[in-house]
């Protein structure tokens, strides 16, 4: 909370408010603290005046009275004669006429001859050292325990004949008296080391007790006192006699004179409180008007940078309002670039449509709630265009196709270019095929580039969609499939069919598992044994491959052998088989040394101009002799590039290696034409053979086929026999060798091996049974 604007202004103004009133108040008070004390000074200078002037007013009128006394002629002559009952009456006569307490007369040398009170030698030394000379004498003296203000006059007849003395009593009724003049406490003291000093006064009997026992030095402290603060007094302390014995105080007390102090001191206090009071209301006001617009500002500011809708407080006149309209322009220009970006991150440079990330964007929330239908268009070989017209032309060329995209009716709700030649569009209705086929002719007409024009061959999948049918992915996968099927057909339109893409899913499993399967044992290889028809024995075995997809399950060797052949993986498939075979065939030799095994070929292989040199060098790596390997290759796979697969095939023939025509029947070619085809064998395809004991036909182009593949030099095989019954058909026919389920499916290798020794021992010809 401390570590706010606010509080920190509060603080600082707070505490320099604070220092400023307390430093003033400090120098008013002091300075009032000392004419206070000035003024009570002045006042005890004023009493001490009066006092004295009370002192001296007494002093005169004794010294009047005692003058005149020792001026009287009968007085003299009273002393002169000794006539002691007359002196004693004078004196008495004369004191009392002006009320004073002491009257007395003594000669000269010091005897005493007559006196009011009882006077022991001490006093009578102290009168004699009072009357050093021989005129009047006035002075404080202490007389039987008692101070009097006393005078003492020369009796002369003429010459001294005696003193004679009237003194008043310094005691309470004095001071009782100055105290009514002056208004303030007096107190006498006697100083008496022996038995203790003496005090009399007018201040209350408690008081003074606190007051006596700091008077033992009073002689120290002549001029102004003050005492201990229980004996709230400042004092003027007076000696009043010459020993400085006798001393008068004159007593103000502190309340008087710090009064009004006191009461400014107050005031001040409650100026200070009050002062204090405001300064924090004022600062607290000041630091709001600060920090509640700052706090303002920094809601802004948050605001803007996450990204929310800010509204920015009212714009002041002070810097906070410069700051303000200094953020603003940052929550703009901020908006700008970050409308820029969203622009660039989402369209395509080059024809301005939506990018593919936009579209993956977009697209998950149109397919969860709505229905439409998904365009994916695809120029057919546009590299080819590309390379015949240059870069910059191709460019054009896609500009000019997506701006017909972009002005095509109906709308579509967005137009993008996925990446190259692709483009997608996506409609908010499900299209019919009369609109499709309008969308598919409006891009016919050919395209203007530098005066040229160009004819585009387009490609465009087709996917309706419904709601919530599936992820963004799944459907731009599955147009992509559609446009895929459009562009292998060579343009034109195709819709995604239902199960394209779990068959793709499929596909892509595959291609990606297929490598880590040949190593891991997925994959294994089956021997399915050909039988010589004459001697009825089995000295040949097709080699087929086997997969056990630890998810997929077994998978038919039609299905992934034909994803390899798209995928450009068949010849790792290939490789694998020849490796195992050959392997296999040279553990093999020592128990079936006339075995002949054949692998299929792939297309793909028959094009691969090292295939004789990896399959020699297996040979001699593994020690197998040439005649024991036989290769299948289809009609179809020699088609293809006839002049390098029978260079191919010329190799391998050469090798010892024989050569089989599989599948033979399925396709086009004739015989006429395999006669110039380096083979040794020809593998009727199954589809003449499984029913040739019902089918007429079959058995007729079975029993043709085997008499002109005899006449051109080539051995015949017969693929799928099942029942015995088709046997004697082909048997007949002039087969060479059958090879089907009738004799054994497919074995894995220690079965094969078994069945070969069983199949040699076996008692009676397979044949002789069946007929
Ligand atoms: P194919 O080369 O024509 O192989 C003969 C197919 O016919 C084998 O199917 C075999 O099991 C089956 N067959 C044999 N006798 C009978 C029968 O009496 N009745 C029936 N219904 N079928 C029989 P398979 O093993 O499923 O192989 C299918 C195809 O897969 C093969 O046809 C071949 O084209 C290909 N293939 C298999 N292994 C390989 C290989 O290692 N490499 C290549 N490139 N292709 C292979
Ligand atoms: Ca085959
Ligand atoms: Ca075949």
């Amino acid at each position: 909370m401390f570590n706010s604007l606010r509080s920190k202004w509060i603080s600082l103004l707070v505490v320099l408010l604070s220092l400023l009133m307390l430093l003033t108040g400090y120098a008013t008070l002091k300075s009032m603290r000392a004419n206070s004390l000035q003024q009570a000074e002045q006042s005890l200078n004023v009493a001490s005046k009066v006092f004295q002037q009370a002192l001296d007013t007494r002093a005169a009128q004794l010294t009047n009275s005692v003058s005149l006394l020792a001026a009287d002629f009968g007085f003299r002559q009273a002393i002169a004669t000794a006539e002691q009952a007359t002196v004693e009456s004078v004196l008495q006569n004369h004191g009392s006429r002006i009320n004073a307490q002491l009257a007395l007369l003594f000669t000269p040398k010091g005897e005493l001859l007559a006196s009011n009170a009882p006077m022991d030698a001490v006093d009578l030394g102290r009168l004699m050292s009072a009357t050093g000379s021989n005129s009047a004498v006035t002075d404080t003296l202490l007389i039987d325990g008692q101070a009097y203000q006393l005078v003492v006059v020369p009796v002369r007849a003429p010459a001294l004949i005696a003193w004679v003395g009237m003194g008043f009593l310094v005691d309470v009724p004095l001071a009782e008296q100055i105290k009514g003049i002056t208004g303030l406490d007096i107190s006498f003291i006697q100083l008496n080391s022996q038995s203790g000093n003496q005090l009399t006064s007018t201040l209350p009997a408690q008081t003074q007790q606190l007051l006596l026992p700091q008077l033992n030095n009073v002689t120290s402290l002549a001029g102004t006192t003050h005492f201990a603060s229980d004996f709230s007094f400042i004092t003027r302390s007076k000696p009043l006699d010459n020993e400085q014995q006798l001393w008068a105080l004159l007593h103000l007390p502190d309340d008087r004179w710090l009064a009004s102090y006191q009461q400014l001191r107050r005031q001040l206090v409650e100026i200070f409180a009050f002062g204090l009071l405001l300064a924090l209301v004022a600062a607290f006001m000041f630091a709001r008007s600060i920090s509640k617009p700052l706090s303002q500002l920094s809601k802004f500011a948050t605001d803007i940078g996450q990204g929310n809708a800010a509204v920015p407080p009212a714009i002041s006149q002070d810097e906070i309002g410069v700051l303000t309209s200094t953020l603003v322009n940052m929550q703009h220009s901020i908006a700008a670039r970050e409308q820029q970006l969203r622009q660039q991150a989402e369209h395509d440079a080059l024809t301005g449509l939506l990018n593919r990330h936009a579209v993956e964007q977009r697209l998950p929330g149109i397919l969860e709630t709505q229905h439409g239908t998904l365009l994916q268009l695809n120029i057919i070989q546009f590299k080819h265009i590309n390379d015949t017209l240059g870069l910059t032309n191709g460019d054009t060329l896609l500009q000019l196709l997506a701006q017909r995209l972009g002005h095509h009716q109906p709308a579509a709700v967005f137009c993008a270019r996925l990446n190259g030649d692709e483009f997608l569009m996506l409609f908010n209705e499900t299209l019919t095929e009369q609109q499709l086929v309008d969308l598919y002719r409006s891009l016919q007409p050919a395209y203007n580039i530098q005066n040229s024009l160009i004819n585009l061959k387009i490609a465009i999948g087709i996917y309706p969609f419904e709601p919530g049918q599936g992820s963004a992915s799944a459907a731009l996968r599955r147009v992509d499939l559609a446009q895929e099927n459009a562009s292998q057909a060579g343009g034109g339109i195709a819709f995604y069919q239902h199960g394209q893409d779990e068959t793709h899913q499929r596909e892509l499993t595959m291609i990606r598992d297929l490598p880590g399967a040949l190593n891991s044992g997925q994959l294994y290889v089956v021997y399915q044994p050909k039988v010589e028809l004459a001697t009825e024995q089995c000295h040949s075995a097709e080699a087929l491959i086997r997969w056990q997809h630890p998810q997929l399950g077994f998978i038919s060797p039609v299905e992934f052998i034909a994803t390899a052949e798209h995928s450009g993986n068949i010849s790792l498939i290939t490789q694998w088989m020849l490796k195992t075979v050959i392997k296999q065939l040279a553990a093999w030799q020592k128990d079936y040394p006339t075995l002949r095994v054949a692998v299929n070929l792939s297309a793909a292989d028959l094009l691969d101009q090292s295939l004789p040199e990896q399959i020699g060098s297996l040979l001699q790596q593994y020690q197998v002799p040439a005649s024991a390997l036989a290769l299948e290759v289809t009609e179809s796979a020699v088609m293809q590039d006839t002049n390098k697969v029978i260079a191919n095939l010329n190799t391998l023939k050469a090798m010892a290696i024989n050569l089989a025509i599989d599948d033979f029947g399925t396709g086009q070619s004739s015989l006429a034409y395999l006669k110039q085809l380096p083979v040794n064998e020809i593998k009727i395809d199954r589809a003449f053979v499984k029913d040739i004991e019902t089918n007429n036909n079959d058995a007729l182009i079975v029993g043709a086929t085997v008499k002109l593949a005899h006449g051109l030099g080539f051995k015949v095989t017969a693929e799928g026999l099942e029942n015995l019954a088709g046997l004697s058909y082909l048997k007949e026919s002039g087969c060479d060798t059958v090879q089907g389920y009738f004799f054994s499916k497919p074995l894995a290798t220690a079965d094969f091996s078994l069945w070969l020794t069983n199949f040699a021992a076996r008692e009676k010809p397979t044949m002789e049974v069946s007929e």
